[in-house]
């Protein structure tokens, strides 16, 4: 690919400050970008501001710039979005490829099968709301066939998309849109040609794809990384209360991340600022040597 044409980001939710599973998947993204020659953007991705915290964007942002990883351009924030979220969901409609949606989850529970990515709707509403009921959300209809990508780590992806997801929800009862149609559309106003992420994401990649495919929005290349566990076994998630990554020695912490990646630090960056390492492991980013397994210990 020549140079500038990559378009990379990173695009953590706003849940609480960066741990190390999230430093590993800001750094990867980073060094990908930078060793293309192209820019890298940051997301926050805030649509479901429920979840949202109180500071968590301003901590991450501090967090990055500590550890030296700038980003090109505005942050970019997915609250201000909604009107392009919702005029997505419209295009969608205009396809008959998002209809309205009665059932509670218990009313799904009853009779759902379960897919790898949780409970497959089972379509009661499909064809239309029964009778007396109101819409409390919107699905997407997902069309019949296999959905397959190629991981740049991972290899070869498929899988069948109504029984391997089904009709998911795009637009929740609460009015937010979901996170895998608020992502297809900014991840392509961005004009992001490549993704890097955590590989706990890669089956979030089938919906996303369906969703590509059916806005007509290009679909980047990915790259899912090895999930990052604590010695426990558990994933590293803000959510599970990974402690925050260790700024105080932002070099180590960005070493710890290169080796985790199968980067293979060099002694001379040993001790070195953040600045110096990245340098370093720009040039010496090899995707290739990220390890295999999905579940390397840190
Ligand atoms: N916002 C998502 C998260 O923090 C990641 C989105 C993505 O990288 O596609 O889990």
């Amino acid at each position: 690919m020549s140079g500038n044409a990559y378009v990379g980001r990173f695009a953590p939710s706003p849940t609480g400050p960066l741990h190390r599973g999230s430093v590993i998947a800001a750094l990867a993204s980073y060094l990908d970008a930078r060793s293309a020659g192209g820019t890298w953007r940051l997301r926050i991705d805030d649509v479901d501001s429920g979840r949202a915290r109180a500071d968590a964007a301003a901590d991450i942002r501090r967090a990055l710039e500590a550890l030296g990883l700038h980003w090109d351009g505005p942050v970019q924030y997915q609250d201000p979005h909604r009107d392009q979220y919702e005029h997505a969901l419209e295009r969608l409609r205009e396809k008959r490829r998002a209809y309205p949606c009665a059932c509670t989850r218990r009313e799904i529970a009853a009779v759902a099968s379960m897919g790898p990515a949780g409970m497959i709707y089972p379509g009661i509403c499909r064809e239309g709301l029964p009778a007396g009921r109101g819409a409390r959300s919107w699905r997407f209809a997902m069309p019949a066939g296999t959905l397959s990508f190629r991981d740049r780590h991972a290899g070869s992806q498929s899988l069948e998309a109504a029984t391997g997801i089904g009709d998911f929800i795009i637009r929740r009862g609460d009015g937010l849109h979901a996170y895998h149609l608020a992502m297809v559309v900014d991840d392509a106003a961005l004009g992001v040609t490549d993704v890097v992420r955590g590989g706990d994401l890669l089956p979030a990649t089938f919906p996303q794809l369906a969703l590509q495919q059916s806005l007509d929005l290009p679909t980047p290349r990915y790259l899912h990384l090895p999930i990052a566990v604590d010695p426990g076994g558990r994933k590293l998630s803000k959510t599970n209360g990974a402690p925050p990554v260790d700024l105080t020695h932002p070099g180590a912490t960005l070493i710890d991340a290169l080796t985790f990646l199968g980067q293979s630090p060099a002694a001379e960056i040993a001790g070195a600022p953040p600045r110096e390492v990245l340098e370093w492991a720009v040039t010496a980013w090899r995707p290739a040597h990220i390890p295999r397994s999905s579940e390397v210990r840190v």
